[in-house]
């Protein structure tokens, strides 16, 4: 493949957006910085692209940045730039800022997306998994992911509290709609008395059977974990089932929503974008093009898009055993 040269970089964000997405962006524009390149931020990703929304990025820019969730440049999801004249419009506007490259922090469509305007512009681009669904290959970890799991974490301590205080049972609905990490991972961080997962179907039944015998073992209080439109359905359509064979149970459902994406990120994804932001840079000048830069067991790890974004990342056998320990 023949080595580019690459002066000028832009960086947009696209699809859902994740806490640590901000750190990426700072971390990829000051090691652009450092690499004496000119960086550019495209604003509200591949729509940003074909609308123009590009400006020139300055230090100033990405000051004090680094702690806040969401995205400064935005995030948004594009129709236009799935069809061939979207994606032509966004190549021709890249090319009026002179912009050789780009960084594309996102989830699988986003991936997906700057894959294709490579293969059909030769657009050299790295991917950073920017998606708190921990849904992409090619990284222990994706960057939002961490602090989603802290958030959902934080909000169920809460609800346990309320739940002991008045022996209720709760259905908490999480994130992840293909992908149950979020919730087997809250799920063990909050002791939960069961956790429902999309690749996973089970039998109300043995949920049912299951929560009687805690009842008798007179635990103070159950919570179950459901991600959601799991194969099972949703934390309301779940509860609704149990509570015709517990109906000496006051159930209650929580769906924790949008405040998973939000807040501040945490101390790894912190980490984790700032090294990501730095590789994507220096792929991008070492040549690694169409590639998505992760982290796995600690080091930069450069994985063909077209390989990332392939789902089969599965949450692990061992974390249902031991959530299986743990809850009986
Ligand atoms: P999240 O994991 O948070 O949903 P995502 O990046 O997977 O993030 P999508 O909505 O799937 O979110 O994709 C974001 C954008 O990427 C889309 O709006 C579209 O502009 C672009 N995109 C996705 N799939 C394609 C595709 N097959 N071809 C071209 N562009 C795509």
């Amino acid at each position: 493949m023949e080595l580019k040269t690459i002066k000028k970089i832009g960086v947009l964000t696209s699809g859902g957006d994740s806490p640590g997405m901000n750190a990426a962006i700072r971390a990829a524009v000051r090691a652009g910085f450092y690499y004496n390149l000119e960086m550019y931020g495209v604003y509200r990703g591949y729509e940003g692209l074909i609308q123009n929304d590009i400006k020139k990025l300055h230090s100033g820019d990405i000051a004090h940045v680094l702690e806040r969730g969401g995205t400064f440049l935005k995030s948004a999801r594009s129709a236009e730039f799935r069809t061939p004249e979207g994606r032509k419009k966004a190549y021709d506007n890249l090319r009026s800022h002179g912009i050789d490259a780009l960084i594309v922090i996102g989830g699988d469509g986003s991936l997906t997306g700057a894959h294709l305007f490579y293969k059909e512009f030769g657009i050299p681009a790295v991917g950073l998994p920017g998606t708190i669904d921990n849904d992409l290959s090619g990284t222990d970890s994706t960057i939002g992911f961490d602090t989603a799991c802290n958030t959902a974490i934080e909000a169920i301590d809460k609800i346990r509290d309320t739940a002991t205080s008045h022996d209720r049972l709760f259905f908490v609905e999480v994130m992840g709609r293909d992908a149950g990490f979020i919730a087997i991972n809250a799920g063990i961080g909050s002791a939960a008395a069961a956790i429902l997962i999309p690749e996973k179907k089970i039998a109300v039944e043995n949920l049912v059977e299951k929560l009687k015998v805690r009842t008798k073992a007179k635990k103070a209080s159950n919570i179950v974990i459901v991600a959601e439109g799991g194969k099972s359905g949703g934390a309301a359509e779940i509860a609704e089932k149990v509570k015709k064979h517990l109906p000496y149970y006051d159930i209650k459902v929580t769906i924790l929503g949008h405040l998973q994406r939000g807040g501040a990120p945490s101390s790894y994804d912190r980490l984790l974008a700032s090294k990501l932001g730095v590789a994507a840079v220096e792929g991008l000048l070492q040549g690694k093009y169409d590639v998505m830069a992760g982290l796995i067991n600690h080091k930069v790890v450069y994985t063909p898009i077209k390989r990332a974004i392939v789902d089969d990342k599965e949450v692990d056998e061992d974390d249902f055993r031991v959530a299986k320990i743990l809850s009986t």
